[in-house]
């Protein structure tokens, strides 16, 4: 155990069908980063082949707000309607007391408030998709949801891509291979780790 270690946090925000959940898989790969995912607390039902405690921790909406109401969140949102979604202060603890350094998917303003409290350690990334047909019609080849659960998502992205400027960076994922090389280009960079 590493107690005292302080590694970095990485933070990935996009609307819905941006491709950020791709980028950060990649990232979790290259193994010279030594990252772990920050796995997010939410009140909404597993999709498709979600494990819980691997992709999310899946909890009622009661365990959620008594959370909330015992400060455990280190962030939390209700990013879709009734649909709860927090990082746990014991997520960054737990991830750093391994050595390793910390990477989220979450929302918008999830991504913020990261960076706000800790704004040394985090690079915050904003993944921009290229238009909102483009999420739409990947949300639909996803083939996941409900068309009203898809047309929530959407209704959102204006928003949600006007926070943009606020990241540290923004990542076009016009083309993903393109995209992939950039965030891996960031991560070294911000590691310490790139060679110039
Ligand atoms: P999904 O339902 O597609 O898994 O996630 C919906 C949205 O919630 C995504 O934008 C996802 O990044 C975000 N999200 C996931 N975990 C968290 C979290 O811990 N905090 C916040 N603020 N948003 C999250």
């Amino acid at each position: 155990m590493t107690k005292d270690f302080k590694g970095k946090l990485f933070v990935f925000s996009a609307p819905s069908g941006s491709g950020k959940t791709t980028i950060v898989r990649h990232l979790l790969a290259q193994e010279r980063f030594n990252l772990e995912f920050s796995i997010s607390a939410t009140s909404r039902e597993p999709r498709g082949k979600e494990i819980d405690g691997k992709d999310y921790y899946f909890i009622s909406k009661d365990d959620f707000i008594q959370k909330i109401k015992k400060d455990e969140f280190l962030e939390w949102e209700e990013v879709y309607m009734n649909n709860f979604y927090g990082t746990l202060k014991t997520e960054v603890e737990r991830i750093w007391s391994q050595g390793k350094h910390v990477i989220f998917d979450i929302d918008v303003r999830g991504g913020l408030r990261i960076k706000e409290k800790f704004p040394e350690e985090t690079l915050a990334v904003f993944v921009k998709p290229p238009d909102i047909n483009e999420l739409l019609r990947r949300l639909k080849n996803r083939g996941e949801e409900s068309e009203e659960k898809i047309a929530a998502r959407i209704a959102k992205a204006p928003i949600e891509l006007a926070t943009a400027p606020m990241f540290d960076k923004v990542i076009k994922n016009y083309d993903l291979e393109v995209a992939l090389q950039e965030t891996e280009d960031l991560v070294d960079e911000f590691l310490g780790l790139s060679k110039n």
